[in-house]
């Protein structure tokens, strides 16, 4: 089966010319030139990567990104226009993968079409794709996205990176040191005291709004999610 790629771009050459490249390279093509549209089309599912301007009558390059990442992870590079460095910041800031300035040669961009699958695949065959959860909470470690009882829970990266470790650890007592290393890294210099923060801030977005009692304060010791029976 051919890799499908969507193409949201509302200049009619460029999306045309993408459209006759990559069909020649194998790839099968959807264009769309609206970025709700184009969206509609993201969410759809089932493409293997999405090429993305960024000035797009309808809903612009930035939002399609913003609410595509909601719900999915499929690979997104950007087609920005040469200088506009803000939107390659924000853009990767909001989940796109990678950017290609215009105008651009079409050998750079199969090549970061084929770097951006091939790391796909690996993170997909490697094995931190779990559905982790708790009661009727549940974690997808692959699409980064959280849900209790069906409704979603916006956390960021770090707090993500917490529950997700305790989760994976439940029943056992995780000490601020152990989250500090996995959660900051080695090198991180400041305070222990981040970990209770951080705690406060997912407990205000999950235990608080659900009137639960999921991360349990171990005292002196640290944190821990417990099993329901434990
Ligand atoms: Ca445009």
């Amino acid at each position: 089966m051919p890799s499908r790629i969507l193409i949201i771009e509302d200049e009619e050459k460029i999306a045309r010319f993408l459209e006759l490249e990559l069909t020649h390279e194998g790839y099968e093509v959807t264009k769309s030139a609206d970025g709700r549209e184009g969206l509609d089309l993201a969410l759809e599912g089932g493409f293997a990567i999405i090429l993305l301007d960024i000035m797009l009558p309808g809903l612009n390059g930035l939002e399609v990104i913003r609410r595509l990442r909601k719900s999915s992870d499929v690979p997104v590079i950007m087609l920005t226009a040469r200088d506009a460095v803000m939107d390659k910041v924000s853009g990767l800031d909001m989940g796109a993968d990678d950017y290609v300035t215009k105008p651009f040669a079409i050998e750079e961009l199969l090549a970061r079409i084929r770097v951006t699958l091939r790391k796909k695949e690996s993170s997909e065959s490697s094995d931190n794709h779990k559905t982790l959860s708790w009661e009727k909470l549940t974690l997808d470690s692959l699409s980064h996205t959280v849900n209790y009882d069906g409704k979603p829970i916006d956390l960021t990266k770090r707090e993500f990176m917490m529950l997700e470790l305790m989760l994976l650890n439940k029943n056992i007592v995780l000490s601020r040191e152990t989250f500090i290393e996995r959660v900051w890294g080695y090198d991180y210099m400041g305070e222990t005291n981040v970990v209770d923060v951080y705690v406060r801030y997912i407990r205000g977005k999950i235990d608080d709004v659900y009137g639960i009692n999921m991360i349990r304060t171990v005292r002196g010791i640290g944190y821990v999610i417990k099993d329901e029976k434990a």
